[in-house]
């Protein structure tokens, strides 16, 4: 940390983003940076949270790490104070993606950079940088895992020899609306999914695909459980038939789905839980992967993404850009957001030991717990 202090304070007066309301860390040390995450119901953001923060501490920042309780105007408090503290970059994963357009100015005013943290901040044209992993890919990932659960594709992602014919009895959840993040995985998922929906391999019971009619608000699992509970009273009631897969977002969600389906007798006697996806990697998934009631997960690392962010921060206050993987595709509606993407990984009971535990994510005992 030493020498990060003493490059910060050579550039501290002139570089980029060291705005007037610098110094408010402690003494020598590197400037504060505020770190706005959205909720801890989710365990991954307070892994992220936990790393980010530990990671810009160990390059000699001051840290002013906030959860929002999934509430928007708690998250824009929380964004305003810190700008008043005298935060010298920003990095925000935002609850709402379009409501952080007061803040995003005053922060700009003040020439604080901001990062946007896994999600996309929209309609502002002072987000400086993205750190995220590759949305679409995640969507991609989990409409192939729910082909090869339900034994359409191998392991090798070709067309199984053995396929079964169908129709197969699929639902389709999505994430919340105002996450960016959301429409990206599901049309990646139905990137894969829809050419077994048109070709009759897959059917929909519920008849529901669209994107609005699918989607959770704000990620809430008790909105995938009565959604799920929705669902079976509407279109599987007559006990004819039964669902075999269950295309689910996040592990949060997944989790609703699966509460949803073993009250009304899914995973006991002869009715097989379905093939049911995720997103995540955590504990309480990998538990329930291991005892075979959740099909898949994504693994986001958030260990790379949160230093992935610190490198970024730092870039900025040092007076330079951070380097970008893609210039492309993360247009939040004023400009096309510089980012850097990171890959993901299919998780399944075949690879969860190598994936995830070996790997340090988790542990034995987390798995074992699911906590
Ligand atoms: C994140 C996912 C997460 C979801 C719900 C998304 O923006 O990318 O990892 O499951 O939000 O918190």
């Amino acid at each position: 940390t030493g020498t990060m202090a003493v490059s910060l304070a050579a550039c501290g007066g002139g570089g980029a983003g060291a705005g007037g309301g610098g110094g408010a860390g402690d003494g020598e040390e590197g400037g504060l940076v505020g770190v706005a995450m959205p909720t801890q119901t989710y365990e991954r953001w307070i892994a992220d949270g936990d790393a980010v923060k530990s990671g810009l501490e160990e390059a000699g920042y001051d840290v002013d790490l906030q959860f929002a309780g999934d509430d928007i105007p708690t998250q824009q408090a929380q964004i305003d104070a810190m700008i008043n503290k005298g935060a010298e970059a920003l990095i925000i994963a935002s609850i709402d993606g379009t409501a952080l357009g007061t803040q995003l100015d005053a922060a700009a005013a003040a020439d604080i950079p901001v990062i946007s943290y896994d999600r996309l901040i929209r309609d502002s044209e002072h987000v400086d940088f993205y750190v995220t992993f590759d949305n679409y890919e995640v969507g991609v990932q989990q409409g192939t895992s729910l082909l090869t659960g339900l034994g359409i594709l191998d392991e090798n992602g070709e067309e199984a020899a053995d396929a079964p014919e169908g129709p197969l009895n699929v639902e389709l959840f999505a994430g919340s609306p105002d996450d960016n993040n959301a429409g990206f995985f599901y049309e990646g998922a139905m990137s894969v999914l829809q050419p077994y929906l048109d070709d009759g391999t897959l059917v929909v019971p519920s008849e529901q695909v669209d994107f609005g009619t699918v989607a959770i608000q704000r990620w809430e699992q008790e909105g995938a459980q009565s959604r799920m509970e929705d669902l079976l009273t509407s279109s599987y009631s007559k006990g004819e038939k039964t669902v075999d897969g269950v295309l689910a977002p996040a592990d949060v969600l997944s989790r609703g789905v699966i509460t949803a389906l073993s009250n009304s007798g899914y995973g006991k006697g002869d009715l097989d839980m379905p093939i049911i996806t995720g997103q995540d990697a955590e504990a309480a998934s990998a538990k329930l992967i291991e005892e075979g009631k959740q099909y898949s997960t994504i693994f986001k690392d958030t260990r790379l993404l949160a230093d992935q962010a610190v490198i970024a921060a730092t870039s900025f206050l040092e007076g330079e850009e951070p380097e970008a993987n893609d210039t492309e595709t993360y247009d939040n509606g004023q400009l096309v957001v510089p980012s850097y993407l990171l890959p993901t990984v299919i998780v399944t009971a075949d690879n969860l030991e190598a994936e995830l535990i070996e790997s340090g994510y988790l542990t034995e005992e987390e798995v074992a717990s699911g906590q």
